[in-house]
């Protein structure tokens, strides 16, 4: 696992050296309410190990992560009476990153809350898609 980062607020959870409410915890994994919630029964589900976004957690880990992820989701829409939920996960300050320690969002949604994405849309020229598929292809 990762060296801790004596600066992240996350790690300092993890260590017990900052409070949290906690809903889960393994060997890999924490899991706890997050402090300013979205929605009634917003969580934070975290890789113990400080690795600061998607990119930089191993794929070890992230399947720690994801062997959790679905257990957690439903227990919260289940014990809030929510209808659906939103798994969200954010890299870098410019997508709205704030701790830099990797983590996903389980945010309970129902019909008509008014929470929303935040993400615009708009259709696309058809070659625009092909011609930016073929660059992403070509990175892999
Ligand atoms: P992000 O914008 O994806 O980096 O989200 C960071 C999240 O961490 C925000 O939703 C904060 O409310 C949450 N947060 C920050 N500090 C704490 C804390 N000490 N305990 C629980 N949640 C926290
Ligand atoms: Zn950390």
């Amino acid at each position: 696992m990762a060296e801790r980062d004596p600066d992240c607020v996350f790690c300092k959870i993890v260590a017990g050296e900052l409070p949290c409410v906690k809903i889960y915890e393994d060997d890999h994994v924490l899991a706890f309410m997050d402090i300013n919630p979205t929605s009634v029964g917003h969580m934070l589900v975290i890789p113990k190990g400080h690795y600061d976004g998607l990119l930089s957690t191993p794929v070890a880990e992230l399947k720690s992560v994801a062997s959790v992820l679905p257990k957690l989701a439903a227990a919260a829409v289940k014990a809030v009476d929510a209808e659906g939920f939103n798994v969200l996960q954010s890299n870098s300050p410019c997508a709205g990153q704030v701790v830099m320690h990797a983590h996903f969002h389980i945010v309970p949604r129902r019909t008509g809350d008014g929470i929303g994405l935040g993400f615009r849309q708009a259709p696309p020229r058809e070659d625009d898609l092909e011609k930016t598929a073929q660059a992403i292809r070509s990175e892999l």
